[in-house]
């Protein structure tokens, strides 16, 4: 039986997403927690490609801000660099299906999916435990994906208290009956947890089993690209280092 891909934070590195693609093969079905685009110089590309898995998909703040629909004042300098160069770039087609994102997406008996948080699906970042045991108090689901941090992380809720689960690399995780979980899928096309390798995670729901993978890619021909289209050095350097 065939798992399900989670996936986010592309942020238009197509051979990031190309690598853990392959790497998965064939799968039941993908999720993702938003930020398709942003940063990275493929993202009408990248676009295509996540929609050719027919993935469930919420909005990211980037994908919000590269279609104009978040006032970039928000952002800081280089990814507010980034969203205009992306807003120049998207094809009419790409920019309508990304315009057309739910920020949450909600179905009975399916896990969560929103790119921040429950509580702001679009800003809030989940790093600590104490905003964990606040959005677990916010939603039902046994299981919430979300992204926004670019780090891979997983917060357990059992008996009224929230706990941090450890990530790395091939972990295999056993879902408990009875304990919810949130867990951030981290991000394929800009680590930013000193691993430079893209990141995603495959749901097995009848044996309930969790999978965290890291997928090495040629990032040189990322960098290429973005220093030919002028994206801003810290951006390009940033790719090499995971962080
Ligand atoms: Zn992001």
């Amino acid at each position: 039986m065939a798992g399900i891909g989670i996936l986010g934070d592309i942020h238009g590195n197509l051979p990031a997403l190309e690598a853990v693609l392959e790497h998965a093969g064939t799968l039941d079905g993908w999720l993702c927690v938003g930020d398709i685009v942003g940063y990275g110089p493929f993202p009408n590309e990248c676009i295509d490609r996540v929609r050719g898995l027919d993935a469930r998909c919420v909005t990211g703040n980037h994908d919000l801000g590269s279609t104009g629909l978040l006032d970039l004042s928000f952002f800081n300098v280089f990814a507010r660099i980034a969203c205009e160069w992306t807003n120049a770039a998207l094809e009419p087609e790409a920019r309508e299906w990304l315009s057309s994102l739910p920020a949450i997406d909600r179905a009975p008996d399916r896990p969560l999916i929103v790119h921040g948080s429950v509580r702001d699906p679009v800003w809030e970042y989940v790093m600590r435990t104490s905003v964990a045991a606040y959005n677990f108090e916010l939603f039902n689901e046994a299981l919430c994906f979300n992204g926004h941090t670019h780090v891979p992380m997983i917060f357990a809720f059992s008996g009224g208290h929230a706990s941090e689960v450890e990530v790395f690399d091939g972990l295999s995780l056993d879902l408990l009956d009875g304990t919810r979980y949130m867990a951030n899928v981290g991000s394929v096309g800009q680590p930013r947890d000193l691993d430079a390798r893209a990141c995603y995670c495959v749901l097995y729901p009848e044996r309930k089993v969790l999978e965290y993978h890291r997928v090495e890619y040629p990032f040189e021909r990322t960098q290429s690209r973005m220093s030919q289209e002028g994206l801003p050095e810290p951006l390009i350097t940033r790719l090499a280092y995971g962080r």
